[in-house]
């Protein structure tokens, strides 16, 4: 059977392709200036293998020239040229690609940097222009040629005179309408910028004719208006550089011209990657927290880039969430782009570089930890938080991965110190891993719970912050080593003397304590002796798994599903006030009532929760004064 060759209604689809690939209009400026790059790395490549041909760097350039009067915007480029065969084949024929075909042709071994691949991207121009003029003069040639189109149409070519080897595109701008403006795409400052924006790295100087106001010559008040020609471009890309090259200066200019933050970077991390995947990437820990890091507004991603041209500004797969405060780009010539170039056609690739990103990030914070705790405090000072984070998000999955990076403040040493730190020095009676939580470590310094602890030469680390005892339970244990709150009714000490006395005690005391429980009811599961107190009449302690410190935090989501810790009110057995619940027991119950009361209320006010009737409490005080 005959084969048929496909139909395409080729107008229809250019006109389709024109408004239906890019998200963003400004891209045509992107496309013309690789378009215009790659045919002087063209003429280079060839001077490479060709004698004939020389490559002197300082004649080759790009040159964007508006002209509003006539509202025509001309991309000029001193490349290869093409002939009138390329003309027809290059911008005749849709997903042709003139650049693609050269790169398989020229077999260089160093690795191209065209641009080039899809065909497409000359078609952008109609996105902004009516009318289309490339006038182009091939390398070894005499003739030049000018090709015109007004899109869907078609085109025309004729001959026509230019000196130079090279090529100009001349877009006649569309007349702004009420809903559009294309005006912009005629304005200096606006042009600029999106050269900036996605040409920066372009290895050939872009040129534009800047005008600015100038004080005249011989005056001091009279300006007049100055054009110059301006390179807009920063041309080499820093992280192509040698890391050798390179000063902390440079490292820090490139963070402030990139608007990566206002401050200065604590650290930068520097990547070139020649493997199965290569990539170069400049990575960036900021000292201060950005003012809307911890809001929904903050977006998290780094630059990316293809070949030093910008294809997304926030890649946001680049980076796990609990290292979101990272700025900085990846560039890679080996990323698959679709047709848009500007997302990616498949995330292998991608996958594969942020799994190396994030790696090298965690090492490069531990050897900060390790060999300059200074700035990995002011780090942890900001981001520090982030990092709970993400040891208790996603169920715990990345906790392996965060522990060591956790610095908590320690009772013993009066600063941060990390979890091994704790562990390493634990004493060989020590079981757990002491921690007590409060709203600051002035606050926690004076909780009658650490008393016992503190007593056994034990080190407790202060948790401060609402997400630490959360992050804690997530992780349960760090070197086999469990934590255990301070608070928590059970402490895990190895029963001894003084414990067997408080049981006896205890019973005795038996309806005692029944009769406060129940006078508490609703408020504590329990009323017990104390074995943690030393010189405080009262304490709250808990069971189970609810701590006081989460119920309060718990409770002060939107959400809140009133989840209660169960609470246990400890009372000192040393303390004289013993003595006066003892007395009361047996000739007053309602001094009994009263002192109950009181202490609950005091053990509330000691753990920073709400007294539930403040105005009781006061007249309840009052009480025992007269
Ligand atoms: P791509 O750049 O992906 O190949 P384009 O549609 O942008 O696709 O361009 C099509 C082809 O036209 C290019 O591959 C190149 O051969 C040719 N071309 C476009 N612009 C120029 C230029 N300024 N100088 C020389 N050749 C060009
Ligand atoms: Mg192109």
């Amino acid at each position: 059977m005959a084969k048929k060759q496909f139909k395409a209604e080729s107008k229809r689809l250019l006109e389709m392709m024109i408004n239906s690939i890019y998200s963003q209009r400004e891209v045509f400026l992107r496309e013309l200036i690789s378009n215009a790059s790659d045919a002087i790395d063209k003429i280079y490549y060839k001077a490479l293998t060709d004698n004939r041909y020389q490559f002197d760097k300082d004649s080759y350039y790009i040159k964007v020239l508006a002209d509003k009067e006539n509202r025509t915007l001309t991309i000029s480029d001193t490349g290869i040229g093409m002939t009138k065969e390329e003309l027809e084949t290059n911008l005749g024929t849709i997903a042709k690609s003139g650049s693609l075909a050269f790169k398989k042709e020229t077999e260089i071994k160093d690795g191209h940097d065209i641009i080039g691949q899809f065909g497409v991207g000359f078609y952008a121009a109609f996105m902004v222009a009516d009318v289309v003029t490339v006038i182009s003069k091939a390398l070894g040639n005499e003739e030049a040629y000018k090709w015109e189109s007004k899109g869907a149409d078609g085109y025309t070519i004729e001959t026509v005179d230019k000196d130079t080897v090279g090529t100009d595109i001349i877009l006649k701008i569309k007349e702004s309408t009420e809903d559009e403006s294309y005006d912009e795409f005629l304005e200096e400052y606006r042009l600029k910028s999106i050269i900036k924006k996605y040409s920066d790295f372009i290895r050939y100087p872009i040129k534009m004719d800047i005008t600015t106001s100038k004080l005249k010559e011989g005056s001091e008040s009279e300006y007049e208006q100055v054009t110059e020609e301006q390179v807009i471009n920063s041309m080499v890309p820093i992280w192509r550089k040698n890391k050798s090259e390179l000063t902390d200066e440079d490292y820090e200019k490139f963070y402030n011209e990139k608007h990566y933050g206002f401050d200065k970077p604590l650290k930068h991390i520097h990547i070139s990657v020649d493997g199965t995947i290569r990539y170069n990437a400049i990575l960036y820990i900021p000292e201060s927290i950005p003012f809307d890091y911890y809001s929904k507004e903050y977006e998290k991603g780094l630059e990316l880039y293809s070949n030093g041209v910008l294809i997304m500004n926030k890649c946001a797969d680049l980076l796990p969430d609990y290292f979101s405060f990272v700025k900085g780009l990846v560039d890679s010539e080996d990323l698959s782009l679709n047709i848009s170039r500007e997302m990616l056609q498949q995330d292998r690739q991608l996958k594969l570089i942020a799994k190396n990103i994030n790696k090298k990030i965690k090492s490069e914070l531990q050897s900060m930890l390790k060999n300059e705790r200074e700035k990995y405090e002011k780090f942890y000072d900001s981001f520090g938080r982030q990092l709970k984070f993400g040891v208790y998000s996603d169920y715990g999955s990345n906790k392996d991965t965060l522990q060591d990076l956790l610095l908590f403040y320690s009772s013993k040493e009066k600063k941060l110190v990390t979890l091994d730190e704790y562990v390493s020095r634990m004493p060989e009676d020590q079981k757990y891993i002491y921690y007590a939580t409060g709203d600051s470590v002035e606050r926690i310094d004076k909780l009658p719970q650490t008393e016992l602890v503190a007593d056994k030469g034990y080190e407790i680390l202060y948790f401060t912050e609402d997400i630490d005892e959360f992050a804690i339970k997530m992780l349960m244990k760090y070197k086999e080593k469990e934590f255990k709150s301070v608070s928590s009714s059970d402490l895990g000490f190895e029963p001894n003397e003084s414990d067997k006395a408080t049981e006896e005690e205890q019973n005795e005391n038996k309806e005692l304590f029944e009769y406060m429980k129940n006078a508490l009811a609703g408020k504590v599961t329990d009323v017990r002796i104390s074995k943690r107190l030393k010189t405080h009449p009262v304490c709250l302690s808990t069971d189970g798994e609810i701590s006081i410190e989460m119920e309060k935090i718990l409770n002060a989501m939107p959400d809140n599903q009133n989840i209660k810790a169960d609470k246990v009110l400890e009372i000192n057995v040393h303390h004289e006030v013993f003595q006066s619940l003892k007395a009361a027991f047996e000739q007053d119950k309602t001094k009994l009532d009263l002192y109950t009361h009181l202490l609950y209320n005091q053990a509330l006010l000691i753990e920073g929760l709400p007294i539930q009737d403040p105005v009781e409490f006061t007249n309840d005080i009052c009480k025992i004064m007269v």
